[in-house]
């Protein structure tokens, strides 16, 4: 076995490819964008040169950033309902751009950490690093 073999079957290291996920980063290099527009997930990094093509994110962020914004929502409707008792519409609006604000700013690094996740679990075509930069710094 070559020691390039031992590189590509040696474990990623999750946490970390989560973090750069988090930050809409590579999960191999950390320095290049997953995206080239807000949720478009570009073909290959611009730094590494990772193939990103395998990442199957689909709905997944989605559903991950609706469950957020809906138990931040369901919690702080009571207490907004308390504090502007006599003017619900207020609170209808102020919680409805609140959630707009919140998925809309929660989906790009939500979706980045599910591409991130794929990548570190080898998920889809992950396994199989198609250029030789596909070793962590
Ligand atoms: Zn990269």
């Amino acid at each position: 076995m070559s020691n390039a073999e031992t590189k590509e079957d040696a474990p990623r290291d999750m946490r970390r490819s989560l973090k750069r996920g988090l930050r809409c980063k590579c999960p191999n290099c950390g320095i290049g964008s997953v995206f080239k527009g807000y949720l478009k997930v570009r073909t290959e990094c611009e730094a590494c040169g990772l193939d990103l093509t395998p990442q199957r994110a689909d709905d997944g962020p989605a559903y991950v950033v609706i469950l957020l914004v809906g138990h931040f929502v369901g919690f702080a409707l009571p207490v907004f309902f308390e504090s502007f008792r006599d003017n619900p519409l207020l609170v209808a609006c102020l919680l409805s751009v609140v959630s707009i604000v919140m998925a809309l700013a929660l989906l790009p690094p939500v979706k980045g950490m599910f591409v991130a996740f794929q990548w570190a679990k080898r998920m889809h075509g992950f396994g199989a690093p198609r250029t030789p930069a596909d070793v962590s710094p």
